[in-house]
């Protein structure tokens, strides 16, 4: 029996990458994982990885900048498995660009995706939570969000802005036995960190106490600790698994 058995759970982003192994790893817990991203093929083979492990899934596209969208996500969860126990607000992209070249489309799309995508998940699943009064929201923000980064003024904006927003979300749902917390990684191997060069890699890894980027499963377990009833006491927080890298 896992540490989620019974529960039900949205995962964001859960294509690829820290939302897919977040999506098999609360599943290998024991929830039932509705896995949402824009990229129907993709998706489908999350929830046949699942479903060759043993687990529960299924999906449902979306793009969470919508809030049409998001809400419907929530409304499918609900009508087909009952209830709603655990949002990971995980998806996320870079338009990374110099302040001064950054394009206002660039700014907006960053924004909308990673800080308003968040809150319409976070909206949506507000009333199913409060009714059923309890429920734990994750949000995947980044240590770009704490200490910046050039080129990144829109990301880390919206990074530091689901902190922040995390901590009210906390505040306001606390008293209906919801928690909300952030995990902020640091430099995780995946899609978003290949398009590095590897000169550039060497001058992270020297920042990086244990020399080398984390991987998607070290977020992954942090997020179903924080999922499951052994958290029941931790909200507004923020996690850091980033090896060492901004102590
Ligand atoms: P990734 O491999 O690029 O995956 C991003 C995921 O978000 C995909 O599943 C993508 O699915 C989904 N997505 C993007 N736009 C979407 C939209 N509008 N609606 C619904 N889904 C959308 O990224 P990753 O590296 O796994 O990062 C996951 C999260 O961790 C992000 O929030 C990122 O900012 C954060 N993070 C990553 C790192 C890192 O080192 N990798 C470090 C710190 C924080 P589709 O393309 O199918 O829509």
């Amino acid at each position: 029996m896992g540490v989620l058995s019974g529960k039900t759970a949205v995962v964001t982003g859960a294509s690829r990458g820290i939302g897919r192994e977040i999506a098999l790893k609360l599943a290998e817990e024991g929830a039932a994982v509705l896995c949402v991203a824009t990229n129907e093929a993709l998706l489908r083979e999350a929830v046949t990885a699942i479903e060759s492990k043993g687990g529960k899934g299924a999906y449902a596209i979306a793009d969470v900048s919508k809030a049409t969208e998001a809400e419907a996500v929530i409304e499918k969860i609900v009508k087909d498995w009952g209830k709603v126990d655990v949002l990971v607000n995980n998806a996320g992209i870079t338009r990374d660009n110099l302040l001064m070249r950054m394009k206002d489309e660039e700014w907006d799309r960053v924004m909308e995706v990673n800080l308003k995508g968040a809150f319409n998940l976070i909206r949506a699943v507000a009333r199913p939570m409060m009714k059923a009064r309890g429920g734990k929201i994750v949000n995947i923000s980044s240590v770009v969000g704490l200490i910046g980064n050039p080129g990144q003024a829109n990301y880390a904006a919206s990074k530091g802005g689901l902190i922040a927003m995390t901590k009210s979300v906390a505040r306001e749902l606390g008293s209906r036995g919801i928690t909300a917390n952030t995990v902020c990684p640091g430099f995780i191997d995946t899609e978003m960190t290949q398009k590095l060069t590897e000169e550039q890699k060497k001058m992270l890894f020297a920042n990086i106490a244990l020399g080398r980027f984390g991987k998607t499963s070290d977020v992954a377990g942090v997020v179903a600790f924080l999922a499951s009833a052994a958290a029941d006491y931790i909200t507004g927080q923020d996690i850091v698994v980033d090896g060492g890298m901004t102590m």
